[in-house]
C-alpha cells in the first residue's frame, strides 16, 4: 500500500508516496528507482542539492533538487520523514528527521537552504509522514527534558504523554515557526501498525518493534533493506503526458 497527502496531489507535475512495508517503494515511483541519489543517512543536519540521477553524496539527511526526473526519497522505520514541494512544483526536498535530527535542527537547516537561493518556506509546501507516535514512542525522561531545554516549543508538544515524544507534533510546530505555513500530516504511528491500519490498510517496518522481537527471538530477520522510502519527483514532460496527479 501507499499513502498520499491531498496537498501533494494538489500540485500538478509533481508525483509522491508515503511508501510501507508491504511496498517498501510507492507504486507510482518505481519506475524511477534507479535516478535516486546514493547517499548515506547519518541521523545529521547535512541538506544538499542534487543535480544529476544516481548522483554521490555522502552522508545526508536531506536533499532538494529542482532537476525534474530524478527521484528523491527518505528511508525510515520509526524515524520521521518529512516531504517538500515549492507550490509551483519547480523545486522539492525530502528530509530524514528522527528525534537527532529534529533536536538539531534539521528543519531549520532545510529552511536556510532555501533562503540561500532567496526561496522562502512560505512558497512550500511539507508533508509529514509515517513515523513512531506519540502512543508508543517511549523515550528516557532524560531525553524528554533535553528537548524541552533546547526546543522553544510548549511541553505539551514535546511529550503529550509522560517519557512519549511527539516527533510529528514537533515537526510542525518547527515548520511552522520556520515560516512553512501550510504543513499536512500523514499520521500513522509505525509501532502500532503491525496489522493493517483500518482506514486504509497500511503496514509498517518499525525499527522499534523489530528490536524487541529480537530481544525475545534473535532468529528474527533484522530490518535492514526493509525501511520504506517516502519521495517524491518532478515529473519530466515526458512523463506527465496522460498523468492527473490523482493516485490509483
Ligand atoms: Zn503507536
Amino acid at each position: 500500500m501507499t499513502a498520499y497527502s491531498s496537498l501533494l496531489t494538489s500540485i500538478p507535475g509533481v508525483a509522491h508516496g508515503f511508501g510501507d512495508k508491504e511496498s517498501l517503494m510507492p507504486e507510482r515511483l518505481q519506475s524511477w528507482q534507479t535516478t535516486l541519489p546514493d547517499k548515506k543517512q547519518v541521523h545529521g543536519t547535512a541538506i544538499g542539492w542534487v543535480r544529476r540521477p544516481g548522483e554521490a553524496l555522502g552522508e545526508l539527511d536531506g536533499v532538494i533538487t529542482d532537476v525534474p526526473g530524478i527521484l528523491l526519497t527518505v528511508l525510515t522505520a520509526d524515524c520521521l520523514p518529512v516531504l517538500f514541494c515549492r507550490r509551483d512544483g519547480r523545486r522539492i526536498g525530502a528530509v530524514h528527521a528522527g528525534w537527532r535530527g529534529l533536536l538539531a535542527g534539521i528543519l531549520g537547516e532545510f529552511a536556510a537552504t532555501l533562503d540561500a537561493t532567496g526561496d522562502r518556506p512560505s512558497q512550500w509546501v511539507a508533508v509529514i509522514g509515517p513515523a513512531a507516535g506519540p502512543c508508543c514512542y517511549e523515550v528516557s525522561q532524560a531525553l524528554v527534558d533535553e528537548f524541552k531545554q533546547r526546543l522553544p516549543l510548549p511541553a505539551a508538544v514535546i511529550a503529550p504523554r509522560p517519557h512519549h515524544l511527539d516527533l510529528a507534533a514537533i515537526a510542525r510546530q518547527q515548520l511552522l515557526t520556520l515560516g512553512f505555513n501550510t504543513v499536512d500530516t500523514i499520521g500513522h504511528c509505525t509501532l502500532c501498525c503491525p496489522a493493517p491500519a483500518p482506514e486504509n490498510g497500511m503496514r509498517y517496518t518499525s525499527f522499534r518493534r523489530n528490536s524487541k522481537q529480537r530481544e525475545h527471538n534473535p532468529a528474527h530477520p533484522p530490518i535492514s533493506g526493509r525501511n520504506q522510502h517516502s519521495g517524491l519527483i518532478i515529473l519530466p514532460d515526458d512523463a506527465t503526458a496522460g498523468f492527473n496527479g490523482i493516485p490509483d
